[in-house]
């Protein structure tokens, strides 16, 4: 009897989810893939915005000076440009499949304003969580352009963008000490040129979901196969050392994972503090000009 080696089992799908139609800053069309509802089930995760649209009114003012304290934004832009300018006096412009990585920490006040590119702008904002050591850290920002993202490529079949974690031994843009970040992410863009499957390893206790956001696919366990349609968000259980997705030609997901923080979470807005009093402070502190 060989007990040294471990036999892949795949996560099932627990839950499929359809983003919400909303706006948000200035007027932007978007849809709100992973809402407020799902914050405590896919802890560390707060938000999943999915934008995109080839008719600029639907992106009107974009997302002019704002604040966030507490958490981490993360924006990768599929098609167009997110041009960023912060209270520290960094300016950027995110590209075509780059990504910035911004912890608002103790405080940014930033604008986010999308551009398109050939007629077509489109991208996705995930929050993530900070832990209540790390809610107050100094801000940071990075901004990684799309030839700076690890690919991993399998069989000729499947390009695995790789932004945060590790994939098959590829190390993502995005690894951090788990001590400071203890919500060590795992961010992967998979993208199926043809019918294929691929396999990721999901620590068991790690929350996570996949947002089909080309085509569709199927999530395969044991027992059970299951087909996630374009824009759905499938929420994994957690029973399983990994995930199996068969794709369907020219199928693309987003595959998110994270530790969870199991800490209380309060939000007003664009503050994501433990509790209420924290909330309060966050917003008298902004009101008080000290984000920078
Ligand atoms: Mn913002």
């Amino acid at each position: 009897m060989n007990t040294s080696q471990t036999s892949f089992t795949g996560r099932r799908v627990e839950q499929q989810v359809i983003g919400q139609a909303t706006q948000d800053g200035d007027g932007v069309k978007l849809t709100r893939v992973l809402t407020q509802t799902h914050q405590r089930r896919l802890d560390p995760f707060l938000m999943l915005d999915n934008f995109g649209s080839n008719d600029p009114k639907d992106y009107g003012g974009g997302f002019p000076d704002h604040p966030h304290r507490g958490f981490e934004t993360v924006t990768y832009m599929i098609a167009g440009r997110m041009r960023h300018k912060d209270s520290a006096g960094n300016e950027g412009l995110l590209q075509n499949g780059g990504v910035q990585w911004m912890t608002a920490g103790h405080g940014v006040v930033h604008s986010e304003m999308p551009e398109q590119e050939e007629g077509v702008m489109e991208g996705f904002q995930l929050w993530l969580n900070l832990a209540s050591h790390q809610k107050l850290c100094a801000p940071g920002y990075v901004d990684i352009p799309s030839e700076k993202i690890p690919e991993l490529k399998q069989d000729h079949c499947i390009t695995v963008r790789v932004i945060a974690g590790e994939s098959q031994g590829v190390k993502g843009a995005v690894v951090r000490p788990a001590a400071q970040f203890p919500t060590n992410p795992l961010y992967l863009d998979v993208h199926f040129a043809q019918s294929a499957t691929f396999r990721q390893a999901l620590n068991p206790s790690h929350n996570a979901f996949v947002f089909v956001y080309r085509g569709s696919v199927k999530v395969i366990s044991q027992h059970q196969e299951t087909t996630v349609s374009l824009h759905r968000m499938a929420i994994l259980q957690n029973e399983g050392n990994g995930v199996e997705i068969l794709g369907t030609p020219g199928s693309k997901v987003l595959l998110i994972a994270g530790q969870p923080l199991n800490e209380p979470i309060a939000q007003y807005g664009p503050f994501v503090m433990n509790t209420r009093e924290e909330l309060m402070q966050a917003v008298d502190d902004f009101r008080a000009g000290l984000y920078k």
